[in-house]
């Protein structure tokens, strides 16, 4: 908590606290159709959004379009070309010849990837990262780059609002719950966004109402970056000394969905070091960074065979040990709990914390999570729950936790809304 105060206060804080620009909270009234772009991952998704009111969303018309390791790599004008070639493909498909003379449709884009914003329609990139090197993009505002792709091929288009996918989350989730205090991501890494009061964020200085709000993008990954608050293990200190980040996001490394199978590894490594695992015996596979992937520690969590089978079979499949012992199989189970249990109560503390700060632990209230690690791990929701418990007692119960699907289409299609109203 003192640390998401640092971060309101001051620039270059552990947690940086980037203020999205988007203001208001969504009602769930609001109306209008949009069109999305999410990029960030593997595709590029374009959408059609609905936003009906009453809280209910239109089918989301949406398409995705693979982003070749050329477009990656190459000028940002061809990959942003690319982009609005997309786009224009949508618009035939779901709009056609519906499109006015001088209408102009509004684009919310979910881009996420480090830029500093200074406002909703404004963020400078400051470097690329998932695999993406374009030149011409570093230093330069995001938004007009893409506008100028857009105009230059004549698509009644303009972009009015730029966000990061857990900004996305948040607002596409207060849409339809009133109480929604934030909204976080659990999936390949985490992260988390919230609506704060804007005369609490101090380092904005910008003529805003100060009884309005604004979500934050806590950029809860980084937290205790520098070892000294939470218990680090020595495999996970292996891990992020090993890992092409040292001595960064170490929060994210005890969590999320890329480090955990590595976690798992490290210290079935460990043991079969000193004998205690397999009598000792290892392969070449087991020397493989990421080999184990967080997926399997699901599927063993569940393995209730009475002599673990499924459990056998991954380590025969993927490491080539096949004479395990069930002693040897039921480590291994343990082991996955015990990764799995931590990185559960380790997301509760980030949402207990915002909770606590925003005074909301006797309220009723809800988070909107997405990631297919909350979605998928097996009692990933249900150990949050039960640390809550141990934080709020009975007034945990009155904490939702649901899986939000959609939301960076939704939240993007929310804030070009809002970009709109605030003018
Ligand atoms: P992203 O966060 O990359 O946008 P996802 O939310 O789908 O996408 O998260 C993908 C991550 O979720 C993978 O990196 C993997 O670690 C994890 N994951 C995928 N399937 C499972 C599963 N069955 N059990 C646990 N974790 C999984």
């Amino acid at each position: 908590m003192k640390q998401l105060k640092n971060g309101l206060e001051k620039d270059g804080q552990s947690l940086s606290m980037v203020p999205s620009f988007v203001t208001g909270v969504p009602t769930g009234n609001e109306i209008g159709t949009y069109l999305t772009l999410d990029l960030g991952g593997t595709n590029l998704r374009v959408c059609k959004v609905i936003l009906e009111g009453g809280r209910k969303i239109g089918n989301i018309k949406g398409q995705l379009y693979e982003v070749s390791e050329d477009l990656k790599t190459g000028d940002v004008t061809i990959l942003f070309d690319f982009i609005a070639d997309c786009v224009k493909d949508l618009l035939l498909k779901e709009w056609g010849n519906n499109i006015q003379e001088n209408d102009k449709i509004d684009l919310g884009f979910t881009f996420s990837f480090p830029v500093i914003q200074t406002a909703i329609d404004k963020g400078i990139l400051l470097k690329w990262t998932k695999g993406f090197t374009c030149t011409g993009a570093v230093g330069n505002d995001i938004i007009s780059i893409l506008q100028k792709s857009l105009d230059r091929k004549s698509l009644p288009v303009k972009v009015t609002a730029l966000i990061n996918d857990t900004v996305g989350i948040a607002l596409a989730h207060a849409y339809y719950h009133s109480e929604v205090v934030l909204g976080a991501i659990l999936g390949t890494g985490t992260n988390g966004a919230y609506f704060e009061q804007l005369e609490n964020i101090k380092k904005l200085n910008h003529n805003f109402n100060p009884l309005d709000k604004m979500i934050i993008n806590i950029e809860w990954g980084a937290f205790d970056s520098e070892k000294v608050i939470l218990p680090i293990t020595q495999y996970d200190n292996k891990l992020d000394k090993e890992s092409n980040n040292p001595n960064s996001q170490i929060f994210e490394k005890l969590i999320s969905g890329m480090y955990l199978g590595e976690i798992t590894r490290n210290i079935m490594l460990y043991l079969i070091d000193r004998s205690l695992l397999f009598n000792g015996l290892s392969s070449e596979n087991f020397n493989k960074h990421y080999i184990f992937e967080t997926k399997y520690m699901s599927i063993i969590e569940s393995d209730n065979t009475e002599t673990l089978e499924n459990t056998k079979q991954i380590l025969e499949n993927l490491f080539h040990i096949s004479t395990t012992s069930l002693t040897d199989r039921q480590i291994v189970k343990r082991i996955c709990q015990l990764v799995g249990i931590r990185a559960s109560r380790l997301s509760s503390l980030a949402l207990a914390s915002i909770i606590s700060y925003c005074k909301m632990e006797k309220s009723k209230c809800c988070v909107g999570i997405d990631g297919s690690l909350f979605e998928k791990y097996p009692n990933f929701s249900v150990r949050m729950h039960n640390t809550l418990k141990e934080f709020f007692g009975e007034n945990a119960d009155k904490i939702g936790l649901h899986y939000t699907s959609n939301g960076s289409s939704i939240g993007a299609a929310l804030a070009a809304l809002l970009a709109n109203q605030s003018k």
